[in-house]
């Protein structure tokens, strides 16, 4: 068989990839036709395609690489681990030094009484041990009847049975059985698209008041925990009105139902602190985290738990863990990612310099014919787009049409931005520079232009009635 190689053309890169590799959440005879991008490198906010296109990253990968690629001293810290002790499991009271020293860098990093860390290889998996985590808190305190676990629609957890039932995500849930028992959804802080006649504070608090009566509802005695993203990423960053998380922070302390923070794309300087529950002045009882915390080199993740829950579970033999929870290698790498996210100053760069440079190009899109609003907070960022700017109108064509045909012009304007339904969103790694926020903000306008015209040309600018 020939090597397979980057120098391969394209073609025939694109065929044995439709040949063999079934693609996540990609419809397989779509791709067959079309081919799928080759990306070959990657350095700071840039990525090389098999075409030699340079295109600029404004996802970070997927909402991920926070410092940004090509750092060799990630490379090294791999290498090093891997000569070292390549693997070792955590289980049955062994440990070993990256894993203890990622332990209490995060105990450090993480607020108030978070202080224990349970690893994963992911954030779905993270979640998963949340489902379990909280169940079997409560039922060490006598109270085995509190297992539900309120959600919301439209949250992203993960795509594991447990995580995938945590989210909302309707097309997920429509296949293979999920969600599983005692999980429950109430409705999302999305005014723009369904807040209707409200204010945005008025809303908020209807939202969170959801909460409220769910709790009512199926009872105080059943419900174990609430989980949310402090910012939705995969539905579309959706930024809650001011009104939300105070009101749901009240709720969860009132009734003594935990809270979860799914701070897998917030955490590690996305909204400009180390976490997103900093932010938004949320006290959670467990941060899942992953993704940031390697800025992706590797695939780890782990609940951050607070002292009041590890120290019930410690009682206790929890049965549960992963051939990687705490994978040594993984572990490196991240202490390492967190070493420079913390020297270089990169959240600071984040508050100071990028996130206010990119606030004030990405609000002035807002004045483009096709975009109805703009939200953004720290390093992640949507629009919207619509066909009637003022009645904050959905498109007449299906849901995510516009959004398809952005997302394909921002490609040929070399710009990755990801289109969620009719929503446009972005999450550019940290370390990126205002020379290149003004390139990525150029690319983006040019590309909305274009959207425009090709809607127009289609006759797709109708407005839903
Ligand atoms: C990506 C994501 C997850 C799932 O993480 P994986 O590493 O893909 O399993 C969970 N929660 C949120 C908020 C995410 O964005």
């Amino acid at each position: 068989m020939t090597a397979i190689t980057n120098h391969m053309p394209t073609a025939e890169l694109q065929a044995l990839d439709a040949a063999h590799h079934m693609h996540p959440f990609t419809t397989g005879d779509d791709l067959n036709r079309k081919g799928a991008r080759v990306i070959t490198r990657a350095s700071g906010v840039m990525l090389t395609d098999s075409e030699g296109n340079e295109l600029i990253d404004g996802m970070a990968g997927l909402w991920c690489v926070n410092i940004g690629y090509g750092r060799e001293e990630l490379a090294e810290a791999a290498a090093r681990q891997m000569r070292e002790l390549p693997y070792y499991n955590t289980f049955f009271q062994t440990t070993h030094v990256p894993v203890i020293a990622l332990g209490r860098k995060l105990a450090e990093l993480a607020p108030d009484n978070l202080n224990h860390v349970f690893f994963a290889g992911s954030g779905s998996e993270a979640n998963d041990t949340n489902i379990r985590m909280v169940r079997t808190y409560w039922a060490a305190k006598g109270k085995p009847d509190k297992s539900i676990i309120i959600s919301r629609h439209n949250a992203y957890h993960g795509s594991s049975v447990g995580s995938g039932s945590l989210g909302g995500m309707a097309g997920m849930h429509a296949q293979g059985g999920m969600p599983i028992p005692d999980v429950h959804h109430i409705n999302q802080p999305d005014w723009y698209a369904e807040g209707g006649a409200m204010t945005p504070e008025e809303f908020g608090l209807a939202r969170a008041r959801e909460l409220e009566t769910a709790i009512k509802d199926l009872g105080e005695d059943r419900v174990a925990a609430f989980i949310a993203e402090p910012i939705q990423g995969a539905g579309g960053v959706i930024v809650p009105p001011d009104s939300y998380w105070p009101e749901i922070q009240r709720i969860c302390d009132e009734y003594e139902i935990l809270l979860i923070a799914d701070e897998v794309i917030c955490g590690f300087g996305r909204t400009g602190n180390w976490f997103g529950s900093q932010t938004l002045g949320i006290r959670p009882d467990i941060m899942t985290v992953a993704k940031g915390l390697s800025s992706g080199y590797q695939p780890i993740g782990g609940s951050i738990v607070s002292d009041e829950v590890a120290g019930v579970l410690n009682a206790i033999e929890f049965n549960h863990g992963y051939t990687y929870s705490g994978h040594p290698v993984a572990a490196a790498v991240a202490l390492e990612n967190l070493r420079i996210l913390e020297e270089e100053r990169i959240i600071d760069h984040v508050r100071d310099v990028a996130a206010p440079h990119l606030k004030q190009g990405w609000e002035a899109l807002g004045d483009h014919p096709l975009v109805g609003e703009t939200r953004i907070v720290g390093m992640m960022a949507s629009l919207a787009l619509t066909p009637h700017k003022d009645s904050r109108a959905k498109f007449a064509a299906e849901t995510g049409t516009a959004g398809y045909i952005c997302r394909e012009r921002c490609f040929a304007n070399n710009l990755v931005m990801r289109h969620v339904g009719d929503r446009m969103v972005i999450s550019p790694p940290l370390v990126i520079t205002p020379d290149e926020i003004d390139t990525l903000l150029q690319r983006a306008r040019k590309a909305l232009d274009e959207t425009h015209a090709e809607l127009k040309e289609k006759g797709l600018l109708q407005a839903a009635s």
